[in-house]
């Protein structure tokens, strides 16, 4: 199967702080990774190396078999290829739903504003939002607006989609119509790396999930193999504080 995203001996740090310290990952196509850890584990330092928002210090990153790096590779366009979902939406509080779903396909992608009107209401109605069209992001609740994200994600025409617990930020009952969203999305084969603390999701929809603690990754197995029979001690450890 095609791998999507190789990383190899990647080493990230800030000052003296060694964040990442050689991450070896391998995702391929359709995977859904769960990345799991607590809280400044470098969970989202990894994603945004992987979406170049941060850059590296050591190691490849290769996206579809191609080792890319800011001299070789125009970085907004690999960032096409590789949509990513934050916890806090990062709308457009000045622009309408569509307005913010057909922002980049017209300006950055130069679709013609007709088309890109009728992909971002078919979007929209994928993430079952299609009625919120014309209102602007402060109307909408948390769970809306992270579907409008997605949403907006998806019309760029990713390969492969990042997210940064799209979910952290949400009241609980507005978590499961993004985590729905987000399995819908699994199922129809969309490579994804999911940054979440929803053990329940993770182990349902996940193919691999993949521990990572201080900087490094502990374990990755399949969800059966590290919810039921995790074989590192910090794992186990970590594991206990989630229920
Ligand atoms: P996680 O997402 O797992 O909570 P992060 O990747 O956000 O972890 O952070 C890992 C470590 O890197 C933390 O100690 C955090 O404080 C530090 N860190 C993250 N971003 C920066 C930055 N821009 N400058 C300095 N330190 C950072
Ligand atoms: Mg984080």
């Amino acid at each position: 199967m095609k791998e999507m995203i190789t990383v190899e001996n990647l080493n990230k740090s800030f000052g003296d702080l060694h964040v990442l310290k050689n991450i070896n990952l391998a995702v391929h196509e359709s995977d859904v990774i769960c990345l799991i850890g607590s809280s400044g584990s470098g969970k989202s330092t990894l994603l945004r190396c992987l979406n170049f928002l941060e850059k590296k210090d050591s190691g490849t990153i290769k996206i579809e078999g191609e080792e890319i790096t800011p001299k070789t590779h125009n970085i907004n366009e690999v960032r096409q290829k590789v949509g990513m979902v934050f916890q806090h939406f990062n709308l457009f509080p000045h622009k309408t739903v569509l307005e913010n779903v057909i922002e980049a396909p017209v300006m950055v992608k130069k679709i013609p504003k007709k088309q890109a009107v009728e992909e971002a209401r078919a979007l929209l109605d994928k993430v079952g939002i299609s009625d919120k069209a014309d209102v602007y992001p402060g109307k909408l609740s948390g769970g809306q607006k992270q579907r409008v994200a997605i949403a907006r994600s998806l019309a760029m025409h990713p390969d492969i989609m990042l997210f940064d617990e799209p979910t952290s930020a949400l009241d609980p009952e507005l978590v499961g119509e993004v985590l729905a969203t987000m399995k819908e999305l699994a199922e129809e084969g969309m490579t994804m790396v999911i940054v979440t603390h929803e053990m329940g999701f993770a182990r349902e929809v996940a193919d691999r999930i993949v521990y990572m603690n201080e900087g490094r990754i502990i374990e990755k197995g399949t969800p059966e193999q590290i919810f039921e029979n995790p074989q590192e001690e910090r794992t186990k450890e970590f594991l206990k504080t989630t229920v």
